[in-house]
């Protein structure tokens, strides 16, 4: 690693609770997995990854700003190298590393888990860096040093990631997903048979 790290950024993908972001049918030509979903968007945003990264790891990736993505069946996938700086954070991008929830505010148990086996693994790698959400970023408008939740720009990821840190990395409660909260017609993220669009794993 040769990379400056000050950050660990926890973000989610601001999509609906418990639905994969997997599309289509593996092997079909609009199969679609959850990074290359994101990927998508972040090309929309303008967002590109040097070629020379880019050909290095991950290369069908060739936009997404983040360094993981954590899938609601339980699967971190890597993105941009660890020594590529990402696009997910403004103003910090330069030292941080981004990682992306599937979901919202609530995540599965399997998401939890990654979770918890990513940031150790990174605090290992980085014991100098700080685990922040990204709503933990937004300017501390009135200068109390504290910034709250009037003055979160976003709300991403949804959960208080000091307060997880402080809880020895377990699920809090309130933001585990359950599948029975899902809106009608739509899959949970268990794995499912697929060939459904926007819900289900294929
Ligand atoms: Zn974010």
């Amino acid at each position: 690693m040769t990379r400056k790290i000050d950050l660990i950024v926890i973000h989610c993908s601001a999509s609906i609770n418990g639905v994969s972001l997997f599309t289509g049918k593996l092997g079909d030509a609009d199969f679609c997995t959850p990074a290359q979903e994101i990927d998508k968007w972040h090309a929309a945003r303008g967002f590109r990854r040097n070629p020379n990264w880019c050909e290095r790891q991950e290369p069908t990736l060739a936009h997404i700003g983040y360094h993981f993505v954590i899938y609601t069946a339980g699967a971190v996938l890597a993105c941009r190298h660890l020594d590529e700086v990402g696009a997910h954070v403004h103003g910090y991008n330069a030292a941080s590393i981004g990682i992306c929830m599937i979901g919202t505010d609530s995540y599965s148990a399997e998401q939890w888990y990654c979770l918890k086996i990513l940031i150790e693994n990174l605090r290992k790698a980085y014991p100098r860096a700080r685990v922040v959400g990204h709503r933990d970023l937004s300017p501390d408008t009135d200068g109390d040093g504290i910034v709250e939740p009037q003055e979160w720009l976003k709300t991403c990821p949804g959960f208080d990631v000091a307060g997880w840190l402080r809880g020895g990395l377990q699920a809090p409660a309130g933001h585990i997903f359950n599948s029975g909260v899902l809106p009608a017609g739509v899959l949970p993220y268990a794995p499912t048979t697929g060939g459904v669009k926007n819900g289900g794993n294929p």
